[in-house]
């Protein structure tokens, strides 16, 4: 069975209908406690595909840290310059500014379910979530795909994004090797890694998740 590890931060002090408040005080047994998802995986490996049928199916809330820092910019927020920069350069954003637009979504949803997709992407990323907002993930989710794969599928999805160009994938993929395997390591070594063959129809690689699903998530 996979463990629950909800680690207690004193800092901590989110508002008192939270799930987060609720994993903290461990209160009432019909409340529910946080159920965290990590969705990792290179660039278009197929992490936001696959998220939208594990929702379809198992009713998890689904928050992309790219799309929120995407929503960031368009809303012209203080750090939107800031952002669009750092997304244009595949480089990653300041841990405190992610994390805090994940909290944020975390603390203010009905659901307990959730699927962090794209985050955290490097080690820094990792311990400053698990420290601001004192849980670890249930479950990591590692989409694997070849490279060649991943910038095929890339330079063919049209959603307009400044990043999707070769220059930007070369050195998204660099930064992902770099700083996104050493927190796939870590949870890997923790038991909590799952890895999914990322090649393939988007059906054939959900049949491998359902099973984890199916398993772990009442
Ligand atoms: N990004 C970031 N921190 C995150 C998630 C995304 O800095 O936690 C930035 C980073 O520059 C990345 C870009 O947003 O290259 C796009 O991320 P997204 O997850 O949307 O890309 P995908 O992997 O889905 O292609
Ligand atoms: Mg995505």
């Amino acid at each position: 069975m996979w463990r629950r590890v909800v680690s207690l931060y004193p800092l901590l002090s989110p508002s008192k209908s939270s799930v987060l408040h609720r994993a903290k005080s461990g209160i009432a047994s019909n409340e529910k406690t946080p159920f965290i998802v990590f969705v990792l995986g290179g660039p278009g490996s197929g992490k936001g595909t696959q998220c939208a049928k594990i929702v379809e199916t198992f009713g998890f809330r689904h928050l992309s840290a790219g799309d929120l820092l995407r929503k960031e910019i368009s809303s012209n927020n203080e750090n939107g310059v800031m952002i669009l920069d750092t997304i244009k350069e595949g480089k990653i954003v300041p841990s405190e500014v992610t994390v805090k637009l994940i909290q944020k979504e975390i603390e203010s949803s009905d659901n307990y379910k959730f699927l962090i997709d794209g985050f955290p992407r490097s080690e820094e990323n990792r311990i400053a979530f698990e420290k601001i907002l004192g849980v670890e993930p249930n479950i990591v989710l590692f989409y694997d795909c070849p490279e060649d794969e991943m910038v095929r599928r890339v330079l063919s999805r049209n959603e307009g994004r400044v990043d999707d160009n070769v220059d930007t994938i070369k050195k998204r993929l660099k930064v992902f090797a770099a700083l996104n395997l050493p927190v796939i390591k870590h949870y890997t070594v923790r038991g909590k890694v799952c890895k999914i063959n990322a090649v393939g129809a988007v059906d054939e690689v959900f049949e491998q998740v359902r099973p984890i699903f199916t398993l772990m998530v009442k």
